[in-house]
């Protein structure tokens, strides 16, 4: 299954270290409805690991807050076993109030950290289950404006506690130079009320190559996403994951026409492990020590 995603080509030392520890990788996504959240975890793991079940109809109740859905799936690679975890969030954004749409996901994510920390106390700790989530891809709707308030409040309440992956969702409804108008506006906003999304790390004693690679995902943030998990044909006559208009053909896998493959780079090759260790070292470490304190430990 999914040859290509990659995992299993982790450079070798921290591939050795991740196969040691288990290999469990938390991905959450969050973002209105209908901005293609379920679509491009299918994308990324080209398997059909969301079936999507509650379309909404108009007028059904829905229920009054977000809710957590969370799906696993081991996946096998070259003899390397992980086991990924998404955990979606429908609903966030859906309300006629939405002042609180981030609290149950804080929620979660703090209960996962609280999940990891009882484990810790115990007194065989030999093989911590690790479901903190270490990425969370936050959707932004593609309006070319600058971000909305329910964006901003979201990623402030959230900054402190999971790496935050930004992304501009249906980028094929964008021309390239809305795209990179829209990227500076956001990387503006996000300056501007001091939100710290996760930076792939500056490489300096690395190869050339590594180096290049690493520019290259770092440049394209926030990625300009396009998902789909269907193949169509290209005006050239091969088979593409992509999206057909009548004007031609958006292909998920090109990059000249989205930043898709980036993206997946960065999650389940270049820095997965960055991604677990920032979790673990900074995210989980601060949360850690807050809750002693609070507890006058
Ligand atoms: P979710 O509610 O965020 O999980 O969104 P879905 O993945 O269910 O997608 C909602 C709709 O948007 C579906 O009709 C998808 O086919 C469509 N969609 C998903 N990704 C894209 C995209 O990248 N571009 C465009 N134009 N449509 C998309
Ligand atoms: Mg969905």
């Amino acid at each position: 299954l999914a040859s290509w995603v990659g995992f299993s080509n982790l450079p070798n030392q921290v591939h050795r270290r991740s196969v040691r520890r288990g290999f469990q990788f938390v991905a959450m996504v969050v973002g209105e409805s209908g901005l293609g959240k379920s679509t491009l975890i299918n994308t990324l793991f080209e398997t059909k690991l969301y079936q999507p079940k509650n379309i909404p109809v108009p007028g059904e109740d829905r229920g009054k807050t977000v809710q957590i859905e969370s799906i696993s799936a081991e996946i096998e690679e070259n003899g390397v076993r992980l086991k990924l975890t998404v955990v979606d969030t429908p609903g966030f954004g859906d309300f006629v109030n939405n002042d609180e749409s981030w609290k149950p996901i804080v929620d979660n994510i703090e209960a996962r950290f609280d999940a990891y920390l009882e484990q810790e106390n115990r007194v065989n700790r030999l093989k911590l289950v690790d479901n903190r989530v270490h990425a969370c891809i936050y959707f932004i709707q593609p309006t070319g404006h600058s971000l909305k308030p329910i964006d901003i409040e979201f990623m402030r309440r959230l900054h402190t506690k999971v790496n935050l992956i930004p992304v501009i969702a249906k980028a094929d409804t964008m021309t390239d130079d809305e795209i990179s108008l829209f990227k500076q506006r956001i990387l503006a906003d996000i300056a501007h009320h001091g939100i710290r999304i996760f930076q792939p790390p500056q490489y300096e004693n690395e190869d050339e190559e590594t180096i290049q690679e690493n520019e290259e995902i770092i440049s394209k943030v926030p990625f300009a996403v396009v998902g789909s998990d269907s193949l169509v044909n290209s005006p050239d006559g091969r088979q593409v994951r992509g999206r057909s208009y009548p004007w031609g053909v958006i292909e998920v896998d090109n990059e000249d026409h989205c930043d898709f493959v980036k993206l997946r780079q960065m999650l389940v090759r270049t820095h997965m492990e960055e991604l677990r260790e920032h979790t673990n070292d900074v995210l989980y470490e601060d949360y850690r020590t807050d809750k002693l304190k609070a507890m006058g430990v």
